[in-house]
């Protein structure tokens, strides 16, 4: 039997889970749910100075958002320092590694060479083979890993495809700092080894570490993972992603009103594809996914799609999920306060009653709370310009006509409303708009909002025709 598949998500927690990051995340777990896998979480926290707590805990946060769930406990890698130093010292008791005594100076001396040679910057190697006797007194050392001089390093990559580098090109890089602390370098390979990760899924920009690491391995006589690079996302303008194409942050696309499901449902199309389906269920992409069909040129991330994927999504969940959803969302929401404020079960119940017709007209739940307005406004309601502009034009004698007619019906349902409102335009000779806007500028203060009939059965009675009272006279 081939060994269970194990991936990683290894970010560093530097800022906000990236989106960039979110899909790597996505990929891995994809790829692990589907073989029947796992997927772990390690917190590359090794830079003391630019890892915070808050971020580690927004990486969570978002990944948990989107449904990302990982095996076991999260791994912070500062805390196996010592082990990163034994493996080290392990390589220089082998033969594969030695202490380089270079000091700052020497190095930049070397760096100017290569630079007026035209080479690039390069160790030297100058400590090589040389005995620690000759060490400078006051120095203390590194240790580098004696990477091979000649032939080639070749990465047999599930997207790049075969990637070779000339060993000539590689110099002896630094696994154990003087102050005894490990590079990433090593850091990342002792842990993927450790953590028994058989597939390494990342972004691209680590392509030139995977060759380093590589050699790494090699020294250790260790397994080297499968690996796959996977291109960046790029922006419209294919430009790689940055600030100015938009949001970057996880955090800022839940704060957007994007749905979770939707979200990961445009990432997961962002750089692999089965065939034009666009929409998948958990189970579909668990089902589908694959490293062969990802992609080996950058995906453009495209705003307008992903808001007209998240309409999809808030209009085929089910309306008790997308309140659920529009809760669970609120403290996020820039327009959430009021709602936050007034969501009670009462509340939640007219939110309910009135979603198959908010829903219709939201792409994000940011409009779909807007629409809801009307729901959560107190009365006498503050008015829109047009709302105003309806009222003023006539419409507040029709509200007066409508009062005692929607007050001596029977029952308070859309249809039983409509009738009254159909027989009163019928009787006076105008259109049914023409009595139907005033009562939705009187009801929500605008001058769009769902089916007016809808409102008026949501509101209920009591509430509609005190709203309708206070902008008759
Ligand atoms: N910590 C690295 C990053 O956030 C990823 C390292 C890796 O996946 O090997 O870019």
């Amino acid at each position: 039997m081939p060994d269970p598949v194990i991936t990683r998500f290894a970010p560093s927690p530097t800022g906000f889970l990236h989106i960039g990051g979110a899909r790597t995340a996505l990929f891995s777990w994809l790829y692990a749910r589907h073989a029947g896998g796992k997927m772990l979480l390690r917190i590359e926290d090794t830079d003391r100075e630019r890892s915070t707590d808050a971020a580690i805990a927004a990486i969570l946060d978002g990944l948990s958002w989107l449904g990302l769930d990982w095996d076991g406990d999260v791994i912070y890698q500062f805390q196996r320092a010592t082990r990163h130093r034994e493996v080290a010292e392990s390589l220089l008791a082998s033969g594969h590694a030695y202490y380089c005594y270079t000091t700052p100076d020497e190095l930049n001396e070397m760096r100017a060479k290569a630079r007026a040679e035209g080479r690039p910057p390069r160790y030297d190697g100058r400590w090589r083979n040389r005995p620690a006797s000759e060490a400078p007194a006051g120095v203390k050392p590194v240790i580098r890993l004696e990477a091979p001089l000649d032939g080639e390093t070749v990465l047999d990559d599930k997207v790049q495809g075969r990637v070779a580098w000339a060993n000539k090109d590689l110099d002896d890089l630094v696994l154990l700092r003087s102050d005894g602390t490990p590079t990433y370098m090593l850091a990342v390979v002792v842990d993927d080894h450790d953590m028994g990760v058989t597939h390494i899924i990342r972004g691209d920009d680590h392509l030139t570490n995977a060759a380093r690491q590589m050699q790494i391995y090699q020294a250790l006589g260790w397994h080297i993972p499968v690996m796959a690079h996977i291109p960046l996302i790029h922006g419209a303008d294919g430009a790689k992603l940055s600030k100015r194409h938009g949001a970057l942050g996880v955090d800022a696309y839940r704060a957007m009103g994007y749905l979770p499901e939707a979200l990961r449902n445009y990432l997961v199309r962002l750089g692999w594809s089965q065939g034009d389906k666009e929409f998948f269920t958990t189970a579909e992409m668990i089902e589908a996914f694959d490293l062969a069909h990802v992609g080996r040129s950058p995906a453009r991330f495209d705003f307008v799609k992903l808001e007209s994927m998240n309409g999809h999504y808030i209009r085929a969940i089910r309306d008790a999920d997308l309140v659920a959803a529009l809760d669970a969302a609120l403290t996020h929401l820039p327009n959430g306060t009021v709602a936050r404020q007034k969501l009670d079960d009462a509340m939640r119940a007219k939110l309910l009653a009135a979603m198959p017709g908010l829903k219709e007209r939201a792409k994000t739940l940011i409009e779909l709370l807007d629409g809801a307005n009307f729901l959560f406004a107190d009365r006498p309601l503050v008015l829109d310009a047009k709302a105003l502009g309806i009222l003023d034009a006539g419409g507040r004698t029709h509200i007066a006509a409508l009062i005692p007619r929607l007050t001596a019906l029977a029952e308070w349902k859309a249809a039983s409303t409509e009738a009254a409102v159909r027989d009163y335009a019928t009787e006076i000779k105008i259109k049914l708009g023409d009595a139907a806007q005033p009562l939705r500028a009187a009801l929500t203060g605008r001058a769009t909002s769902p089916g007016i009939f809808d409102v008026l059965e949501v509101l209920g009675r009591e509430e509609s025709l005190a709203r309708l009272q206070d902008q008759a006279s």
